[in-house]
């Protein structure tokens, strides 16, 4: 089987790097060519675009920032879909909008291929360690496909059956997690106005009954100002929005949603690139 995969972000970097330490040899194609220094082994062949990537794989892996990412790498000339045909599985590890998810996965069958969305729980660390969790639904000989190599990313994944299930619980996941960042950083703001030491805050609450490692991570950086983008923060806004969204679709009343979601707007324009937990500087302006 010869594996594609396509973009070497943060995630996709560390991603593709545990696939080839799990000694696969890779066809890979980024939009910055530069960004195979961050590969840690010569196993692999870079592609100058998606679609002859496409033509020369058998399963080929995104891993892209959002909807319009993806859009760029599936449908401009010489993309992925110029590329696929009846053998191929497409598998998109992006977290992107739920109607995109559907239209990329109706233009992967319009060409008779596979297709799973396939967005993942856990940043950076866990996908350096080989331990994100995978929610994918699509067809299931895709999964089934896919699955071999998930076990080289993860240590859970879960199986939704059909598209966009899978985009919908990530987004649900990332609507609490945005949300508790936020709770986060407003705590930590009100303890530093009551002079409170805020090592002492955190090791309260990394005690108490709603302690999780998302406090003891993000609480460290805020307190020793390290805004490195594990989880950059344009991509919990995005997922923010998505919630939003669907909120508003479906009817469902989400008044912390929409707060947290204008929270992180507001500060986009300074801290995009930084890590989410920025959201501590942004209260402190
Ligand atoms: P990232 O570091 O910002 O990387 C984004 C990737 O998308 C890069 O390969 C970038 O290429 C590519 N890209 C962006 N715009 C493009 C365009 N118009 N055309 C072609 N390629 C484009 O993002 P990341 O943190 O790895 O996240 C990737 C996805 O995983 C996102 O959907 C994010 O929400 C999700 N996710 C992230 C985390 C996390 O903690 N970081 C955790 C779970 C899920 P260049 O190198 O050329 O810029």
């Amino acid at each position: 089987m010869k594996l594609g995969f396509i973009g070497l972000g943060i995630m996709g970097s560390a991603m593709a790097n545990n696939l080839l330490k799990s000694g696969f040899r890779l066809n890979i194609y980024n939009r910055s060519k530069e960004k195979v220094k961050d590969l840690t082994s010569d196993n692999y062949e870079f592609f100058d675009n998606p679609k002859s990537l496409a033509q020369n794989s058998d399963i080929i892996f995104l891993m892209l920032s959002n909807d319009e990412a993806c859009e760029s790498v599936a449908s401009s000339n010489n993309g992925l879909l110029e590329g696929l045909s009846s053998d191929k599985t497409v598998v998109n590890f992006s977290t992107v909008s739920p109607y995109y998810s559907q239209k990329l996965c109706d233009e992967v069958h319009k060409k008779n291929a596979l297709f799973l969305e396939a967005p993942v729980v856990g940043s950076k660390i866990p996908a350096q360690n080989a331990t994100l969790i995978i929610l994918c639904a699509g067809d299931k000989k895709a999964y089934d496909t896919a699955t071999h190599y998930f076990e080289k990313l993860s240590k859970r994944v879960f199986y939704l059956d059909t598209v966009p299930n899978a985009s919908y619980l990530k987004i649900v996941n990332n609507q609490v997690m945005g949300i508790t960042m936020q709770a986060l950083a407003e705590g930590l703001q009100l303890a530093k106005k009551l002079n409170l030491d805020l090592n002492v805050v955190l090791d309260l609450l990394n005690s108490g009954a709603f302690a999780n490692s998302m406090f003891d991570l993000k609480g460290k950086n805020i307190l020793n100002s390290n805004y490195n983008a594990h989880f950059p923060y344009e991509h919990m806004q995005k997922d923010l929005g998505f919630a939003v969204k669907l909120s508003e679709d479906k009817k469902a009343f989400c008044p912390a949603l929409s707060i947290v979601n204008e929270t992180y707007k507001k500060g986009l324009s300074l801290y995009s690139k930084e890590d989410m937990c920025a959201i501590f500087e942004l209260l402190n302006s």
